[in-house]
């Protein structure tokens, strides 16, 4: 699903299918691996494909908790099967003698012979302790198969997986104790403007809190990157050619907030120009039109700047959009397309000119049907919409906004990680 079509795109401006594709394609993936421990492994992407040294499961064994027999015993001794091993998960069983049967609990390795496990549930023990089968019983049932999700050898995981809670236990299930992860990404962060002051102090006249410094750290910090603060810079083009200087020789990647504009107070972009290189600047959405993508020079290697709007919610829109996918293709990892689902407006509105509009929402039920509600002020500064959204109610541009169309709905949930 494209954003805007380009014929309702403002000149200048990209898609942000189209930035979003520039993005990926310039990111360049991290060489460096180290060997990680897998008790510290979370978060970080597998440098190298892994295979199954084990077969999984590695023994047939029971998935109830019953007893293991011979399908056609069941026939053969009307009277009932003694029960003659007791077999608990963590044992080596022994061969199940005919016309007999094994207590089994779940996990347990079968017995060599036995060809069913039958659920307690349907199972009695008469008074001399013979067992009788309510029911039927079917050929295999109830035995997991040795190798039946995957046999020794087979891919598991590929490089560029993030490992997560279940790659984890993947890993652990094959005795791994340690993984090649990707180095960890230095990304330096810079903060640009004169009115910005930190939380804790107090704010004289026309100053503002730094708001984007924590969010993009928050961000940042699931994607386990090593991030390196550069803290605030002034806006004067000085100050932000020795900060942009500084990040180039201290990291692998620059974002930096504020001053991506056209004004005079905007620095990011004729300083980029000086050190490096802009490979384009303004995509077609609201909020987020002041996103900029380019190159610093450094002998031995470019390094990549992200120049994010301000605006905290623009900010925080086009690093989720733009910004998280270049970070992760750059660690990597194969970042997955944008989720988009259809979704209904419960409301009418005008729609920008030129420009997609990702709109705040909380989705509501009506009458078992998602439907998007605004979930607050719009405007690109308003944190407060984005703190309850849902997700995106992304709108093309020049297109009055219809109570019950459906539109693209973009969930947050899918930048999570
Ligand atoms: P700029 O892109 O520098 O023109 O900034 C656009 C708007 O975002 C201005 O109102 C700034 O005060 C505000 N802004 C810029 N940087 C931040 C920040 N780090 N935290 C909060 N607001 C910011
Ligand atoms: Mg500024």
């Amino acid at each position: 699903m494209s954003c805007v079509s380009c014929a309702t795109l403002t000149p200048g401006l990209l898609d942000l299918d189209e930035a979003r594709q520039r993005l990926l394609a310039a990111a360049r993936p991290l060489a460096a691996s180290e060997t990680c421990p897998l008790d510290a492994a979370l978060g970080r992407i597998l440098a190298a494909p892994v295979h199954a040294r084990l077969a999984m499961p590695g023994a047939d064994n029971s998935a109830m908790d019953g007893y293991a027999l011979r399908l056609v015993d069941l026939d053969t001794h009307p009277d009932g099967l003694p029960v003659i091993q007791r077999i608990p998960a963590g044992c080596a069983p022994a061969p199940l003698a005919e016309g007999s049967c094994a207590r089994i609990f779940t996990g347990a390795p079968i017995p060599p012979g036995a060809d069913c496990v039958i659920p307690q549930e349907r199972c009695r023990l008469d008074a001399r302790g013979r067992m009788h089968v309510h029911g039927e019983a079917l050929l295999g049932a109830n035995i997991r198969r040795r190798g039946e999700e995957y046999g020794e050898g087979a891919a598991l995981l590929p490089a560029g997986q993030r490992l997560d809670a279940p790659a984890l236990a993947l890993l652990a299930s094959q005795g791994i104790v340690e993984v090649e992860v990707t180095a960890r990404l230095r990304v330096a962060l810079i903060s640009t403007g004169d009115e910005l002051v930190e939380p804790g102090t107090p704010l004289a006249p026309g100053q503002l809190y730094n708001s984007n410094r924590v969010m993009l750290r928050a961000l940042l910090q699931p994607q386990n990157c090593e991030i390196v603060d550069l803290g605030t810079i002034a806006d004067t083009a000085s100050a932000l050619r020795e900060a942009l200087s500084q990040a180039r020789d201290c990291a692998d990647v620059v974002i930096c907030t504020g001053g991506v504009s056209a004004g005079e107070e905007d620095h990011v972009r004729p300083v980029l120009a000086e050190l490096g290189e802009l490979h384009f600047h303004g995509v077609a959405m609201k909020p987020g039109k002041p996103f900029a993508f380019g190159h610093l020079h450094r002998a031995g290697g470019d390094v990549p700047l992200l120049g994010l709007p301000g605006n905290p919610v623009a900010s925080l829109v086009t690093w989720q959009v733009l910004g998280q996918a270049f970070v992760q293709a750059c660690q990597g990892r194969r970042p997955r397309p944008l989720q988009q689902l259809p979704v209904k407006a419960g409301f009418s509105r005008r729609a920008p000119q030129g420009r997609c509009e990702l709109l705040r929402v909380v989705l509501d039920r009506h009458e078992h049907e998602p439907v998007a509600r605004l979930a607050g002020g719009q405007g690109s500064a308003m944190l407060g919409a984005a703190c309850q959204a849902d997700g995106y109610l992304m709108v093309p541009g020049d297109m009055p906004i219809l109570e019950g169309n459906a539109y693209a709905f973009l969930p947050v949930a899918q930048f999570a990680v």
